[in-house]
């Protein structure tokens, strides 16, 4: 779309011009001739009216997801630039590894409030790493001038028979979680007093690492999965219900306080506060999922590399006839943490 040059950049001489859209995504953007085309997938990239791929093989489908960051909602301003171009890449990659896809491409689109050549190559600077490591290539997007937003679409192929959707639980399944959780819920509300922060956690929070090789790895495995985005609980509660649904009867969850694995960095912190964070913070983005009892030896025995050697998923409960999600103790109580309010409700 038509665009209006942008201020930004600067003459051989030190005078300042605008850089105008054309210039901004042929100096970022493309990288035709950088070895990430995955494959031969990608025919035609950035440079036409749209990107070409091939359509995914026989057997398999074309597994498609969209996320955006927005600059004070998603992400603070004056962010790092780089673990911003990570996170919006990671977010969207984190949703093909829920399904069990394999990425394909992505495309971009930015509004920007001005041309920024510093914060530009530093945010595709973290971008491109994440992508390359995925071999997942930018095909196209549209560039414009707006307040900070990031929008990324992502493409990916995952087989029919066995893609990891959110509603094959069953009763009697297992529910397991890839990773620690609560630490990005404590980094962001560290940060949000000003707390300098502990780095690790920061750093799960700022770069999330989407679990893709555990995600495929899973395939024919779980009966159901999601990536925690919004809170443990919460995104439990979307396989629940989506179960639910498919299968015409209710279906709750009963977790074990004493099996969730909480992020060992908040071992110092309040127990009930830990517990919290792990039950309902966000932004984790570990997977969440359910599998039958049959598969317990092979998940406890499953490792995974995604960037990192990561321990074998956590077995934290399971699946029940009855609506709701329970938290039981180790004293033998439990107590109703999801279901039968609403989420959203303001007193
Ligand atoms: P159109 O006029 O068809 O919308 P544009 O002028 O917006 O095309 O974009 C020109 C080319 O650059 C297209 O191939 C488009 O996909 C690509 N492009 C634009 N912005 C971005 C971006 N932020 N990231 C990647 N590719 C982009
Ligand atoms: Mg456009």
């Amino acid at each position: 779309m038509a665009m209006t040059a942008i201020d930004g950049g600067s003459d051989a001489d030190g005078g300042h011009r605008a850089m105008n859209e054309f210039e901004v995504i042929g100096r970022y953007f493309d990288r035709r001739g950088v070895a990430a085309t995955a494959d031969g997938r990608v025919v035609l990239g950035i440079g036409d009216d749209c990107a070409l791929l091939r359509p995914p093989a026989a057997g398999q489908l074309l597994a498609i997801s969209s996320d955006m960051l927005v600059e004070g909602r998603h992400f603070l301003a004056g962010s790092d630039a780089s673990a911003v171009g990570h996170k919006t890449l990671a977010v969207n990659l984190s949703d093909l590894a829920a399904m069990g896809a394999e990425p394909l491409g992505f495309t971009l689109s930015v509004a920007l409030p001005a041309i920024d050549p510093d914060w530009l190559e530093r945010f595709t600077q973290g971008l491109f790493a994440l992508a390359d490591a995925h071999r997942c290539p930018l095909v196209g997007g549209d560039t414009t001038r707006g307040p900070l937003c990031l929008s990324v679409t992502v493409f990916g192929s995952v087989p029919e028979a066995t893609a990891l959707r959110r509603d094959g639980a069953c009763v009697g399944d297992d529910i397991w979680v890839s990773g620690p959780l609560g630490g990005a819920a404590a980094a962001v509300e560290g940060r949000g007093r000003g707390e300098p922060g502990d780095a690790r956690r920061a750093a799960g929070l700022d770069r999330p690492r989407p679990r893709l090789a555990l995600g495929r790895a899973l395939l024919g495995v779980a009966s159901a999965a999601l990536d925690v985005s919004d809170g443990t609980v919460g995104d439990l509660a979307h396989v629940l219900d989506a179960s639910t649904r498919r299968q015409g009867r209710p279906l709750g969850a009963v977790l074990e306080a004493e099996w969730l694995p909480v992020d060992p960095a908040l071992s110092a912190r309040d127990r009930t506060q830990a517990l919290q964070w792990a039950l309902h913070g966000g932004d984790d983005y570990e997977l969440v999922f359910t599998a039958a009892a049959s598969q317990r030896d092979r998940l406890a025995g499953l490792q995974c590399h995604d960037g990192f050697v990561s321990g074998a998923p956590i077995r934290i409960g399971s699946v029940v006839a009855q609506e709701g999600v329970r938290l039981h103790a180790a004293d033998g109580t439990s107590r109703l943490v999801a279901g039968g309010f609403d989420h959203f409700a303001t007193p």
